[in-house]
């Protein structure tokens, strides 16, 4: 007899070739790979003339812009190091407003008209490329026919080589830019938000007496959760090659999430591949530290060291990007959609962050003198403060078509944006709230006098895992981003809202300090007006729970629960107002965010539902009907009768969706009323025809259901 799912069993069997990779002697520097492939600080200490490495050093420092004769030089030794390690292309690596990342590759060798070639590549080259940019969305900030853009090398993101089995590409990370200088990319407004932040840290520093630092950099630090299937269950199922998660699937049998648990021990070949996945990371100069099983079967997480938000952003990209070539020498297939299987927990990826001077102070680090915890405070109370104000901003930062099956939805974090600081910060605050500090007296915690709190522990037992936006000891984590996102507008949007909080706190400041008082008495009243005025963000208990729900909207907080709700915060008034006073993103930049991040929903879904409909007709119905016939002709009229009721259910919720798709091809005259009925009106139809189709897949014949289960999907590996 044939087996009924030979798949299952091939994907059983995996063994190591090929894909092996051995046990280099880690003892031999030659083994050594870290940053092998990256055009590294130490690299061009080593390979540029020794005044051109001071200049560009200086330049990077000092955030000003180079000169030709400058890139001309560092080009230079840029193209003979890459052609050393087997480069033939190089390509401006760039995060157009998709959200993944884009190249254009170009030779280094030309025709020199004599039968041979040279190779060539200038400052010029380096410093500035032109790709046609009309296949990258603008949300109409350039209409096609204006097709040009600009990259620009970002010399503060290290240049690197992608290898690929047959050759090699230097990439150079840029940022993207219209003629009329307009930000088309992900990268530029971050790097305007990090400088923003940097003078109003700076500013409010010097308040602390601090006259060493010269510039602050914002942090970041992502875990990264993700699902490895085997990749013939992937190929299989036509719904997750063209939109990344599972349109059907019934529920797998209860009890078998426990066999795969949080922390558990990782199965081989899943070792095998982040092994090599981390190596090639680390080729790249990417610092993961961090690997283990989650919740979910066959999920798993990867988390790096921290980095500056600019650097930690680009490597991010590369991580997503890594992560899913190396599955496949393994077989398997990376999933980073924020949710592939519907009951199944999804993934999200936690963005740590925190500010940190260039004289190696971490801003949100509470310290152990007294004159530290202030200063911690005072950053601590920016953050809250910032939080609040622009809560319904943070959310659309994070909004997307697969995010909404995340927050709003049954799965945490919940949309609404508060803070957890944990039991002693919150009683420190509450007690400068309450005017009850005193003096600092030895021994005392922040001179609060009662009551005498002990540090802050740093990584104590006080969490929780709930919160979308936790303090952490020495870091704020924010957890509401999707697993698929860059972690660029997110960090855009802190660093901006952040700034503005330091310099409103800094403000204050300055006119207490003008008094004549001393550092301490003229920060309590700002703490504790601030405090007082923004304490509603913050909530400590279960943020699943329906009563937070009830609770945070006595409180009036924001609940923006799917991705048409939370996107018009992008461009309201106040952060229009925002986001220019900072220089971060012009008012025009502004929409064209907000259109372009809305036409991504409604495009997404069209296809989900289009390709939900096709499968649902073509492959699921046809399956149905052949069971009817079996049914039929062994006589048994009662499981047949069942079976046409589903049957005639089914092909109702399929006409309906196909209808509400027609209907979703008429001209919507505003692109946040089609993303609104696409989130009223397709969503729902979707839905229905999946419950049906769920339900006919526990009783259609095995042998004649066309997909993969999620019982084989998330068990077999
Ligand atoms: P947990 O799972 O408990 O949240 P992990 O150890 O998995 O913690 O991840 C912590 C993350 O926080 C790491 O990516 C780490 O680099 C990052 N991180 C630590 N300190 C900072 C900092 N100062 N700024 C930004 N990120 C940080
Ligand atoms: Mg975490």
């Amino acid at each position: 007899m044939p087996r009924i799912r030979p798949q299952n069993v091939l994907a059983a069997q995996w063994t190591p070739n090929g894909g092996a990779i051995g046990a280099p002697d880690l003892t031999s520097p030659d083994n050594q790979v870290f940053g092998a492939n990256v055009f590294s600080t130490a690299v061009q200490r080593q390979r540029l003339p020794k005044d051109i490495f001071r200049r560009l050093q200086q330049t990077l420092a000092h955030g000003g812009s180079l000169d030709i004769s400058l890139a001309d030089a560092v080009a230079q030794a840029m193209k003979a190091w890459a052609l050393e390690r087997g480069a033939t292309h190089y390509t401006h690596w760039f995060q157009p407003l998709t959200g993944s990342t884009a190249e254009k590759h170009d030779s280094f060798w030309a025709p020199t008209g004599e039968g041979t070639a040279l190779a060539e590549f200038s400052g010029k080259e380096l410093i500035q490329g032109e790709p046609d940019a009309s296949s990258f969305p603008t949300g109409g900030i350039r209409a096609t026919f204006e097709a040009r853009g600009y990259t620009a090398w970002d010399p503060t993101s290290p240049a690197f080589i992608l290898e690929n089995p047959n050759g090699a590409v230097l990439s150079i990370p840029t940022a993207f830019a219209s003629w009329t200088g307009e930000a088309l990319d992900h990268k530029i407004p971050l790097l305007r938000s990090m400088d923003a932040l940097s003078k109003s840290a700076i500013r409010a520093l010097r308040l602390f007496g601090d006259k060493a630092s010269a510039r602050v950099f914002t942090t970041v630090g992502a875990e990264q959760e993700y699902f490895l299937i085997d990749e013939q269950f992937y190929f299989e199922r036509f719904d997750l090659v063209t939109t990344g998660r599972t349109l059907f699937g019934a529920k797998p049998p209860k009890g078998h999430e426990l066999d795969d648990h949080y922390f558990g021990s990782i199965p081989e070949r899943i070792l095998a591949c982040m092994l090599d996945t981390e190596r090639e990371l680390s080729k790249l100069g990417v610092p993961v530290k961090t690997r283990h099983n989650e919740v979910a079967p066959n999920q798993y997480e990867i988390a790096p060291v921290f980095e500056n938000s600019n650097v930690g952003s680009d490597h991010q990209q590369l991580t997503m990007q890594v992560m899913q070539n190396v599955a496949r020498r393994y077989g398997l297939v990376c999933l980073l959609h924020e949710k592939p299987f519907a009951g199944v927990n999804g993934s999200g990826k936690h963005n740590n962050w925190s500010m940190g001077t260039d004289t190696g102070n971490n801003l949100l680090d509470p310290g152990d003198t007294p004159h530290d915890n202030l200063q911690f405070l005072f950053f601590c109370a920016a953050v809250l403060q910032a939080v609040d104000k622009h809560q319904g901003l943070l959310r659309a930062s994070v909004a997307s078509a697969g995010q909404d099956h995340r927050l709003g939805a049954n799965e945490a974090p919940p949309a609404i944006i508060s803070v957890f600081l944990g039991s002693e910060l919150e009683r420190v605050f509450g007690a400068i709230e309450r005017g009850e500090a005193g003096e600092t007296t030895p021994g005392s915690f922040l001179g609060l006098g009662t009551p005498v709190l002990p540090p802050l522990p740093l990584h104590g037992g006080d969490r929780n895992r709930t919160s979308p936006f936790a303090f952490t000891g020495n870091k704020f984590e924010f957890r509401a981003l999707g697993s698929s996102q860059s972690l660029s507008l997110p960090n855009t949007v802190l660093n901006t809202i952040v700034a503005e909080a330091i310099d409103a706190l800094a403000d204050e400041l300055e006119k207490e300090l003008g008094q004549g008082k001393d550092l301490e008495a003229a920060l309590r009243p700002i703490l504790q007006r601030s405090y007082a005025a923004h304490k509603q963000i913050i909530f400590a208990g279960d943020n699943y729970t329906p009563e937070w729900h009830a609770e945070a909207e006595r409180r009036g907080l924001l609940n923006l629960r799917a991705t048409p709700d939370a996107l018009p915060y992008l461009v309201s008034e106040e952060t229009v107002a925002l986001f220019s006073n900072y220089s971060v993103l012009s008012e025009r930049e502004l929409h064209s965010r907000y259109e372009v991040f809305l036409e991504q929903y409604v495009t997404k879904l069209n296809i989900e539902a289009e390709t939900a409909a096709s499968i649902a007709r073509t492959m699921l119905l046809p399956a149905a009907v052949r069971h009817r016939a079996l049914l039929l002709e062994a006589q048994l009229p009662e499981l047949t009768r069942e079976l046409e009721d589903l049957i005639t259910s089914f092909v109702e919720s399929i006409k309906r969706l196909e209808s509400a798709n027609l209907a979703d091809n008429q001209p919507h005259d505003d692109v946040l009323d089609h993303a609104m009925y696409m989130r009223d009106a397709v969503i729902p139809a979707m839905a229905s025809v999946r419950e049906d189709a769920d339900r006919l897949e526990k009783v259609v014949a095995d042998d004649i259901w066309p997909l993969p289960k999620y019982s084989e999907i998330l068990f077999i590996k």
